[in-house]
């Protein structure tokens, strides 16, 4: 196993202080949840305005913060601002044990997820670190990522959402729509058009105190997913000062992609830990399960979707995990400023495969539960939506294609 790129020492140590946290730490809070009439962690209650039931966020909000003082939920940062260090490959590893693990638990939320610290925000100034990069790595405050508007989606460039200057401050106006973690968020990284006309450095990316006065948080937006996570926000002449503008004026297109590549890449080791429970869950059913006397298992036609199962998730990891130590050692890595020219091929093959894979995967294990894996609540049938679901965020299956030609064409047949 240790020939694998990324399966280092410190991956196996962060893996066994995981497990042991999930069973004396996450256990005795899911346990206490359960006996309450909120929900599951991933198919919680919502509330009469169809937000997250707020005892499933509460659980969710102590896992993060347990998870910070056991040194558990940052192992993607950098050293330099306090994080654990680890690469693209390593964390490959590190997601799959934590979602093959974690399963739909509260153990999910161990590992900062959208709303925790990402590597966008490694670029934010001393003042600002202090402010809202440590708490937020101490799992005290929580983030969100606004970028996409009601009219704009994949086409980020035609934004809406304007930041103009007054004095050293800045002035902010707009609404953001499909944001998640919108109810919540402490704080949010919003991008706004600073100077209109100049393409990809038309955009920068503020620090916006959710408290601060013209915040406010807009409606609901109900999904697929069901979590009452994903809203609306709304900025009605928010002051921000200077030093919350994270990296340089200009620099917003280059860091909501990396915010939104790094969301990329998560899916590698999330699609192979989830696809594995889903594999490993099919499996049990096809041999408990029995038709004509015999478990489902020994017919060839259940035979042929579980090795199927399996040929997808042993392809999207294996693609993944080469993916991503090629990205580790391009110069400037997965997220630099400015990003390597050879970084969006790479990490659009990882979004596009899994995405499509999981999707795969997810099918087939509702169908070998047959009407079990269609109930309402069960693993198969909310992986299921999250899989079809994964398709459309952090950039759509059509536009990691558009980013992969690209990046084939501009390499050229040199190679
Ligand atoms: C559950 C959920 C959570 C989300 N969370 C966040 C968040 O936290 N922060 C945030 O900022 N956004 C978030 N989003 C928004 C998400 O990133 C966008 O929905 C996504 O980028 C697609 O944009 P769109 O919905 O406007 O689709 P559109 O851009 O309208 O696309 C519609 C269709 O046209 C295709 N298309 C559009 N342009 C092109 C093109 N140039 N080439 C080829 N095909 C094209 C697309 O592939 C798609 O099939 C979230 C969305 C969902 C559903």
């Amino acid at each position: 196993m240790t020939s694998q790129p990324g399966r280092t020492d410190r991956v196996t140590d962060y893996t066994r202080r995981f497990a042991a946290f999930l069973d004396d730490e996450v256990a005795p809070l899911e346990a206490d949840l359960a006996e309450r009439d909120v929900g599951t962690p991933w198919n919680p209650r919502l509330d009469e305005a169809g937000r997250m039931h707020p005892a499933v966020w509460e659980a969710r909000r102590e896992v993060q913060r347990r998870s910070a003082a056991a040194g558990l939920y940052n192992p993607h940062v950098s050293v330099a601002v306090g994080g654990g260090g680890f690469s693209r490959a390593e964390m490959q590893h590190v997601e799959e044990f934590v979602y093959r693990h974690a399963g739909l638990g509260l153990g999910l939320a161990a590992l900062a997820w959208t709303e925790g610290a990402n590597p966008a925000l490694e670029h934010c100034s001393d003042a600002a670190r202090e402010r809202w990069l440590a708490p937020l790595m101490a799992g005290e405050i929580t983030a969100a990522f606004a970028n996409t508007e009601i009219s704009v989606g994949t086409d980020v460039l035609a934004m809406e959402t304007r930041a103009r200057r007054d004095g050293s401050d800045w002035i902010l106006d707009g609404t953001k729509a499909w944001i998640t973690n919108a109810h919540f968020a402490d704080v949010v990284q919003v991008t706004a058009v600073t100077e209109p006309g100049a393409g990809t450095r038309s955009l920068s990316m503020f620090l916006v105190d959710a408290s601060a006065p013209g915040f406010t948080r807009g409606r609901d937006i109900p999904t697929m997913l069901d979590d009452g996570l994903t809203g609306e926000l709304h900025l009605d002449a928010v002051r921000v000062p200077a030093e919350h503008v994270v990296g340089e004026v200009g620099d917003g297109f280059g860091l909501a992609m990396a915010w939104i590549n790094w969301r990329r890449l998560c899916r590698g080791g999330m699609c192979a830990g989830w696809g594995e429970w889903l594999l490993a869950r099919a499996l049990d059913r096809a041999q408990r399960r029995t038709s004509g006397g015999a478990p489902i298992a020994e017919l060839q036609a259940v035979q042929h979707m579980l090795a199927d199962m399996d040929a997808d998730v042993y392809a999207a990891r294996a693609a993944s995990l080469l993916a991503q130590s090629e990205l580790d050692a391009l110069p400037g890595g997965a997220f630099g400023l400015p990003l390597h020219a050879d970084a969006p091929r790479l990490t659009s093959l990882v979004k596009v495969i899994n995405d499509e894979a999981f999707f795969r995967v997810a099918d087939r294990a509702v169908q070998v539960h047959g009407g079990t894996g269609l109930r309402l609540g069960s693993p198969e049938e909310k992986l299921f939506r999250l899989a079809r679901n994964l398709k459309i965020p952090a950039g759509t299956v059509e536009i990691q294609r558009n980013a992969i030609a690209r990046g084939l064409i501009r390499r050229g047949t040199g190679r």
